[in-house]
């Protein structure tokens, strides 16, 4: 008698995931101001919001600080890649800091979105969550004509000055489905909703979604590698369960993952956020193959190009020194 063949045990590996143009620009903006100039160079906030990053670069002679109070007058300090307020860069002024401004370039064409309707008197629904940092510093931009949408539920309480002259903004980092519903029953209440002109959840977290989306449904476990505080990386875990994986966990690192997870398991899907260096995402497969899920076949959806330059004091520092 022939034993009955076990399926094999695979990993499904997201592509693209890992690091955004936005983060790998941030990242390297910390890293030459501290090569220009030594240790210590200030963060205001996490500089991305990933754990491993901050501990690495903390290492290295970054200070995080949570506001601008806590640098030393004259000293230098590296706005994170979330973006800053108006208020935020006043403040800065005011101590004589040197900023280095890493906010991502797509946070910043938002930013602009919301100048510019704030200046023809609009009310923004700025869909978002309340309290992350990048809302924070969008909302910033107009505090008295921006309303924040925290999700589809939040659209039937909002009041508006005026529902003739309503435009709707969003967070970079948010599930695409999820803020279509929201922008579907804001429009059916506010029939009059204009759109911004162009998409503001970003190219990485729109093709991280599509890729976890495409290998959900032949996943019995999908493992997301993001920190706690990663907008982009917990929508990922939502986006594999709505998409049918049978489970999502979200892991900082591999010591996180749990043997209960594996019950059953043939199949299993890696993903990581736009702010998690691929070798967190290394571990992990290392991790699963010392259980036995060492076959992994990539799941591409879409290739990435895109670079950004960097912040211009940065390459000012880096031009003066040659
Ligand atoms: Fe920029 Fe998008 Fe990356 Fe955020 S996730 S840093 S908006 S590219």
């Amino acid at each position: 008698e022939t034993m009955p063949e076990t399926s094999t045990k695979r990993v499904l590996l997201a592509a693209p995931r890992g690091y955004c143009a936005g983060v790998d620009r941030a990242v390297i903006a910390v890293e030459k101001a501290l090569e220009l100039h030594g240790a210590p160079v200030y963060v205001r906030k996490e500089i991305v919001h990933n754990k491993y990053v901050v501990e690495t670069l903390a290492d290295r002679g970054a200070i995080f600080v949570d506001e601008t109070d806590q640098v030393p007058e004259g000293a230098r300090v590296v706005f994170s890649a979330h973006g800053v307020s108006p208020a935020v860069r006043a403040a800065a002024e005011r101590r004589s800091l040197q900023t280095i401004d890493a906010t991502c370039p797509l946070v910043t064409k938002v930013h602009k979105e919301a100048i510019r309707f704030a200046r023809d008197e609009r009310t923004i629904l700025l869909i978002g969550h309340t309290g992350h940092e990048e809302v924070e510093g969008t909302a910033g931009e107009a505090p008295e004509h921006t309303i924040v949408v925290n999700s589809p539920d939040d659209v039937d309480t909002l009041e508006v000055p005026d529902p003739e002259n309503v435009v709707w903004l969003s967070q970079t980092t948010l599930s695409v489905d999820e803020t279509m519903e929201t922008v579907r029953r804001l429009r059916d209440r506010f029939p009059a909703l204009q759109d911004p002109p162009s998409d503001d959840i970003c190219y990485a977290t729109q093709n991280r979604q599509v890729a976890v989306k495409k290998l959900s449904p032949e996943c019995d476990l999908v493992i997301v590698v993001g920190s706690a505080n990663s907008s982009n990386s917990v929508r990922l875990v939502e986006v594999a369960l709505q998409s049918g994986a049978r489970a999502s966990y979200r892991v900082d690192r591999a010591s996180e993952i749990d043997e209960a997870w594996f019950d059953g398991v043939t199949t299993v899907g890696v993903t990581s956020g736009a702010s998690v260096p691929e070798i967190l995402v290394r571990d992990v497969l290392d991790a699963l193959a010392a259980r036995g899920y060492e076959t992994v076949e990539e799941v591409r959806t879409a290739t990435e190009d895109l670079m950004f330059s960097l912040p211009r004091e940065i390459r000012a520092d880096l031009k003066a020194k040659e």
